[in-house]
């Protein structure tokens, strides 16, 4: 997978390079679909939710441009695999989901991987708002969900010198959009691939 997918698309980050060839993907997924874990992919893990394209994952990770000291927010633990790269490559992740029974099973992946450097929580309420405002501000935040546009919300949560990685467009069609935060707090935007994720719910996302 690493190298057919990864490295032959063009991700030269050796550390991304180093840490997906050491998280098993197939402990993430299903057992229907264990054959399936290492194609270049998004599988279905329950509730309507993803385990996203390994490309994407990779892609999205590198433009976080991780050292190892930073701490992460993530929005969307999904199965936790995008989460266990980050424990991976950062110093601390926050990571936040809205369906309960994948942020339990994610934990149990994660503990299994011995990462005991991940903070998840579950927001489940309706109308809860995205992000996670009490350990702000994150050197770098990445959000696994499709967003009508980029959340304000999240921007405020970014450091001065952070990223942020979000695919924004429609419920099903995106174009990922990483974000600079300089020192002064003047903000950057490059865009890259389009993508397709599930839709990020809530305030500044869309309705469930
Ligand atoms: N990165 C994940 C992985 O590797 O398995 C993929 C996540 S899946 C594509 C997107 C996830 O975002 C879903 O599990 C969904 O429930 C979650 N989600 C959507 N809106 C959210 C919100 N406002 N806060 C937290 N999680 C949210």
């Amino acid at each position: 997978m690493v190298n057919d997918q990864i490295v032959a698309r063009e991700i030269r980050d050796r550390r991304v390079i180093d840490a997906m060839l050491k998280i098993p993907r197939h402990i993430f997924v299903q057992e229907a679909f264990a054959a399936q874990a290492y194609s270049d992919k998004a599988l279905p893990i329950g509730e309507k939710q993803t385990i996203s394209q390994p490309y994407i994952v990779a892609l999205m990770t590198e433009k976080l441009a991780l050292t190892g000291t930073e701490k992460v927010l993530e929005i969307g633990t999904g199965s936790g695999y995008q989460t266990a790269l980050l424990a991976t490559l950062a110093d601390r992740v926050y990571s936040a989901e809205r369906i309960r029974p994948l942020a339990l099973q994610a934990r149990k992946c994660l503990d299994s991987l011995k990462l005991f450097n991940v903070q998840l929580r579950i927001n489940d309420s309706e109308g809860s708002p995205i992000g996670w405002e009490e350990e702000a501000p994150f050197d770098a935040i990445i959000v696994t969900a499709g967003a009508p546009e980029v959340p304000s919300i999240l921007i405020d949560q970014l450091a001065p010198g952070g990223r942020l990685v979000i695919p924004v467009g429609t419920g099903t069609d995106q174009q990922l959009i990483t974000i600079t935060k300089d020192e002064n707090g003047e903000l950057q935007q490059e865009l890259s691939v389009f993508c397709r994720f599930v839709p990020l719910i809530g305030k500044q996302g869309w309705q469930s």
